[in-house]
C-alpha cells in the first residue's frame, strides 16, 4: 500500500475523488503486475557513446576521410581541405562489395544508401589494413567526416549505423564526425582538430558549387562530341586545373589584410571581411571562364537527335556515379541519351527554403503556446520582430547562395542552368505532396517531374529511388496522380539496390525507346516547320565552324526540348538573317546521295 494520503487537505471533492481513483488504479495495476511476474524494471536510456576527440595537436598526423559525391565534387572539396591545412583522402565511389559489407555489419531494414555508404567506409578501412596498417593505427590516424541530420527519414540514423558497422567490423573507436544539416556556422572550437568555422563552410560550398556546374556542363557536351572520349579528356584537364586553383586559395584573414587595427571588434570584422571577400572576389569565376575555354576545344555535332533524360529521386542515389544507382548515367549515355544531372545546390536551397517555411508555420508558437490576443500589442510586436528577423536572415542567405552559384554558371558559359526557384517548385509539388512533409527531398521529387516536363527541359524524367527509402516510397504514390494529370510526361521510377541491375536497365531501355521517338518526332516536325533538310543544316554547320563549339549559344525555343531541334530553329533564323542559301550539290554528291 502507498504511504501517500488519499485525500489532500483543502482539495475540492471532485479532485479528491479523482485522486482516490488514480491511486486505487495504480495499486491494482501493481498487484496485477506482481501476480503476472512483471516487476517494474529500472529504465536504462540509450546514451551516445563518448568518442575520442579529434584535437588540434593530432591534425598533423590525422587524415580526414570523406566521400559520397561525384569524383568532380570530391576533387574540389579535397583541394579545399588541403588549402585549410588538413590532410584528407577521398573514399572512392561505393560499389556492390561495399553494399554487401554494409549488410553484413549494419542493422537490418536500412535503406539502400545506408548500406552502400556505411559499407564503403568499412571497405576502405579494410583496404588500409591490407596495406599494412594495424587496426589501432587506422583508428588513431584517420577520422571520417560526413553530413548528418536528425531525420525524419533514415538519414538521422547514419551516424549510429556507421558506429555499429565499425564496431562489428573490428574498428570500434574509429571516429565519425558530422557536420549537421541544421548546424550553424559557429561550431568552431579553438582546440578542435577540425574547425567547422566560416572558412571551412565557405570552402565546402564553393567546391560543391564549382563541382556542380563543371559536372553539369560535361554531361551536356559528351553526347554530342564528334571524337569519342574527347569530353572526358578535357574534363580531366579542367578538373586538374580548377583543383589547383582551390589548392592555392587562402582564406581571407584580417590579420594579414589590416593587422590588429580593429581591437575589440576583431571577430565581427573578421567575419564581415570573409563575407565581403566571398562576394567580391572573382578568382573562381575567372577559373571557370578558363575552364569554359578548355571545354570549348571539344568539337560537337548538335544535329545528333537525342532524348534528354532528367534524373531525379533521392539525394544520394541521384548523385552517385556507380553501382549505387546501377551506373545509370553511363548506361543512359551508351543508349544514346543526354543526361541532365541534379546539382547539389538544389538540395542546399531546398534546405534553406524548408527552414523558412517552418518559421512561417511556427510563428508565435513556442512550446505549444498560441498567439497572444490582438490587444496585447507589445507581445505580438515582439513575435513579429523575431519572426521577420529570422526569416530575413535566411532569405539573405538564400539570395547570397544563389547569387554565388549563378556567378559560376554564367562564367562557365551557356550550357549550365540556374537553380530552379524553390517557391515555384513548392507551388507545383504541393497539390500532390504536402510541402511540409520532411525527409529526403520531400515534395521536390514530384515538383521536379512537373517542372522539367512543363518547361520543355526534358523528354523523360527518370527517378532513382533507393530500396527501402521512406520519402521516395511516399512520393511514388503521388506520382501516379501527377502522370494522370500531365499526360505527356514520360516518367519512370526505378528502385535501386545492390542487385537487379539488368532488370532496371531493361525497364529504362523501354521507357527510353518512347523518349527517343518523342525526340525524333519533334525534330521531324521542326524540319517541316523551318523548311530545311538535314543536309542543309549540316552544310550550314560546316560553313560556320563556331556552331561546332559547345559554348556557342543556341537559344531555347518555347515548346521545343531537344538540342537538335532547337539548333535547327536557330540555324533557320540565322540563315534567313544572313541571306544564306545552301550550295547546290555537285554531280558526284548527287550520285553519292542516290546510292
Ligand atoms: S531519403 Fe530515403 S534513402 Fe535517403 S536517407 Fe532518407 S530514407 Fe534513406
Amino acid at each position: 500500500m502507498s504511504s501517500q494520503p488519499l485525500v489532500q487537505i483543502g482539495a475540492s471533492p471532485q479532485a479528491s475523488l479523482e485522486a482516490i481513483i488514480e491511486q486505487r488504479l495504480a495499486e491494482e495495476r501493481a498487484r496485477l503486475e506482481r501476480e503476472a511476474g512483471l516487476q517494474q524494471k529500472e529504465v536504462h536510456h540509450f546514451k551516445k557513446p563518448e568518442e575520442r576527440f579529434f584535437t588540434k595537436q593530432e591534425r598533423g598526423h590525422t587524415t580526414l576521410l570523406f566521400g559520397g559525391l561525384t569524383w568532380k565534387h570530391e576533387k574540389l572539396v579535397h583541394a579545399s581541405f588541403e588549402s585549410l591545412g588538413y590532410m584528407a583522402e577521398i573514399v572512392p565511389t561505393a560499389n556492390v562489395n561495399a553494399f554487401q559489407l554494409g549488410k553484413e555489419f549494419g542493422n537490418n531494414g536500412q535503406c539502400n544508401p545506408t548500406y552502400f555508404t556505411v559499407g564503403n567506409l568499412v571497405q576502405y578501412l579494410q583496404k588500409l589494413e591490407e596495406q599494412g596498417l594495424s587496426k589501432q593505427e587506422i583508428i588513431d590516424r584517420y577520422v571520417f567526416l560526413t553530413a548528418g541530420a536528425c531525420g525524419p527519414c533514415r538519414f538521422g540514423m547514419y551516424e549510429a549505423e556507421y558506429r555499429l558497422a565499425l564496431r562489428n567490423s573490428g574498428f570500434d573507436g574509429f571516429r565519425v564526425m558530422l557536420f549537421q544539416q541544421a548546424g550553424g556556422l559557429s561550431q568552431s572550437d579553438c582546440e578542435a582538430g577540425l574547425e567547422m568555422n566560416l572558412d571551412f563552410f565557405l570552402g565546402i560550398l564553393n567546391s560543391l558549387n564549382c563541382g556542380d556546374v563543371l559536372n553539369e556542363v560535361a554531361y551536356a557536351i559528351r553526347p554530342y562530341e564528334v571524337v569519342p572520349g574527347q569530353t572526358d579528356q578535357q574534363l580531366d584537364r579542367v578538373m586538374d586545373y580548377v583543383q589547383q586553383v582551390f589548392r592555392q586559395r587562402k582564406p581571407w584573414s584580417l590579420e594579414e589584410k589590416l593587422g590588429g587595427f580593429f581591437g575589440g571588434f576583431k571577430d565581427t570584422a573578421e567575419y564581415l571581411g570573409k563575407f565581403v571577400n566571398q562576394l567580391t572576389s572573382d578568382d573562381l569565376p575567372v577559373a571557370l571562364s578558363k575552364a569554359s575555354d578548355m571545354y570549348n576545344e571539344i568539337e560537337v555535332d548538335r544535329l545528333k537527335v537525342k532524348p534528354i533524360v532528367k534524373i531525379t529521386g533521392e539525394f544520394w542515389a541521384q548523385t552517385t556515379e556507380g553501382d549505387g544507382n546501377f551506373n545509370m548515367f553511363k548506361f543512359l549515355e551508351r543508349e544514346g541519351a543526354q543526361v541532365v544531372v541534379e546539382p547539389i545546390g538544389t538540395w542546399i536551397v531546398y534546405m534553406i527554403h524548408q527552414v523558412i517555411q517552418r518559421y512561417k508555420d511556427m510563428k508565435g508558437l513556442e512550446e505549444g503556446a498560441v498567439m497572444p490576443p490582438i490587444w496585447q500589442l507589445g507581445k505580438r510586436a515582439k513575435i513579429e520582430w523575431n519572426y521577420r528577423n529570422k526569416v530575413a536572415k535566411l532569405k539573405i542567405a538564400e539570395a547570397i547562395f544563389k547569387r554565388e552559384y549563378h556567378k559560376l554558371v554564367d562564367a562557365l558559359g551557356p550550357l549550365g542552368h540556374h537553380l530552379a526557384d524553390q517557391y515555384e517548385l513548392q507551388r507545383l509539388g504541393h497539390p500532390y505532396y504536402n510541402s511540409r512533409a520532411g525527409g529526403g527531398e520531400g515534395h521536390l521529387e514530384i515538383a521536379k517531374n512537373i517542372y522539367y516536363s512543363n518547361k520543355d527541359l526534358a523528354h523523360m524524367v527518370l527517378s532513382v529511388k533507393p530500396f527501402g527509402c521512406m520519402p521516395s516510397t511516399q512520393s511514388d504514390g503521388a506520382q501516379a496522380a501527377v502522370v494522370s494529370h500531365f499526360k505527356d510526361i514520360i516518367y519512370l521510377p526505378i528502385e535501386t539496390s545492390g542487385e537487379g541491375e539488368i532488370n532496371a536497365h531493361s525497364r529504362v531501355q523501354m521507357a527510353l525507346g518512347e523518349a527517343k521517338n518523342k525526340a525524333k518526332r519533334e525534330f521531324a516536325e521542326t524540319l517541316e516547320k523551318i523548311g530545311m533538310t538535314m543536309e542543309q543544316l549540316k552544310q550550314f554547320q560546316d560553313e560556320h565552324p563556331e556552331t561546332k563549339r559547345p559554348m556557342y549559344e543556341v537559344p531555347h525555343t518555347k515548346g521545343v526540348v531537344g538540342v537538335a531541334a532547337n539548333f535547327a530553329i536557330h540555324v533557320a533564323e540565322r540563315a534567313k538573317k544572313e541571306n544564306w542559301t545552301p550550295k547546290a550539290k555537285t554531280q558526284v554528291e548527287e550520285l553519292v546521295a542516290v546510292q
